[in-house]
């Protein structure tokens, strides 16, 4: 591990301040990624300033019915709040798939939205990699690729974002607020993450120097009514192969609104619009689940090693319609507070 320095801020520090000062420096809480990656040599920051000690920790009701959830909060006291667990169900499911209970205990809302690739050739410095290393080539094109994406691709990556919580977030329409150098601003999540385009080293939109420091979630009664299911190699501690955040509004077996988002299968957290687009205003059918399934992997490209992804994906899908027009149906329709 490259050597760096450590500074740990204190209550009334301004750790944007700090790194302003520090060169090569980065932010670090939970640890539970930037850690592993230090050591791996992947990354490698000269300073590294400690801000636990910053009041980013709440998780509050906001004024209008939505609910603030400080950059510090951890994924255990997210997926346990009972706010969380009665409006949001699929944001509490997302984070008890993700991880196993010890790092949930330590990793926070801000590091679990800036996780980085689980790509083996990123993760290890003796293959080319573009994300790691620009314009040096990709390795998983044409290497075992059977965990990587088939949708939001580009000939220069092919790396799945790991988050399960940005999934969630991005399906209920949350919000990032983002402290940095020139101020305070917001950004819609759908937006904070990019596809890897020609420039799969940036991966967010945060500027150099920007803290994330809470994450606003709307009002959305929708979300009450919502699941979060993942299929992977095994049953804990392991990353999505695919995954599903589902919302439904139902009435009389119509599909009024719908929330679709996709992990596992693509470069970023994936609205999935089109999906929507379909299930809203139709009656559930066996057939609609099966038009919107298609719609999910439109403009897929599989590589050598992961087009059953394609398959997976849908039969995802439609297990999760399945079961919430089921739960809808039996009068459960409300899932908050069922965990
Ligand atoms: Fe690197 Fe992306 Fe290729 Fe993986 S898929 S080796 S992260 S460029």
């Amino acid at each position: 591990m490259t050597p760096f320095r450590y500074l740990r801020t204190r209550q009334g520090d301004d750790p944007v301040a700090l790194l302003s000062t520090a060169g090569n420096g980065a932010f670090i809480a939970g640890g539970t990624t930037l850690v592993d990656l230090m050591k791996l040599g992947v990354e490698n920051p000269s300073t590294l300033i400690d801000i636990n000690s910053q009041p980013l920790a709440h998780i509050e009701d906001l004024a209008d019915g939505g609910l603030r959830i400080g950059a510090l909060a951890r994924n255990s006291d997210v997926a346990h709040h009972v706010l969380v667990r009665k409006r949001y169900p699929m944001l509490s499911e997302a984070l008890l798939s993700g991880a196993s209970p010890q790092l949930r205990n330590m990793a926070t809302v801000g590091g679990n939205i800036m996780q980085r690739t689980r790509c083996y050739y990123f993760r290890d410095l003796s293959f080319a990699c573009n994300k790691r290393g620009p314009g040096s080539g990709c390795t998983a094109m044409e290497s075992f690729n059977r965990i990587h994406a088939i949708l939001g691709t580009s000939d220069q990556c092919v790396a799945t974002n790991p988050s399960d919580m940005s999934v969630a977030l991005v399906a209920l329409d949350a919000t990032l607020r983002l402290r940095g150098p020139n101020g305070e601003r917001t950004v819609p999540f759908e937006q904070f993450h990019l596809v890897p385009g020609q420039t799969p080293y940036r991966e967010t939109v945060l500027k150099p120097g920007e803290l994330i420091t809470a994450v606003d979630i709307p009002k959305s009664p929708i979300a009450a009514h919502s699941l979060y299911l993942k299929v992977r190699d095994r049953a804990s501690y392991e990353f999505a192969l695919a995954s599903v955040a589902l919302a439904l509004e139902m009435s009389g077996g119509k599909i009024q609104s719908a929330r679709v988002a996709f992990g596992g299968v693509a470069t970023k957290p994936w609205r999935a619009h089109d999906v929507e687009r379909v299930l809203t205003g139709q009656l559930a059918s066996e057939d609609l689940f099966a038009k919107a399934a298609r719609a999910a992997v439109e403009g897929a490209q599989p590589r050598r090693d992961n087009a059953f992804k394609v398959d997976l994906l849908q039969r995802t899908l439609i297990k999760g319609l399945r079961t919430l027009t089921a739960l809808a149906v039996s009068g459960d329709g409300h899932r908050g507070g069922a965990q």
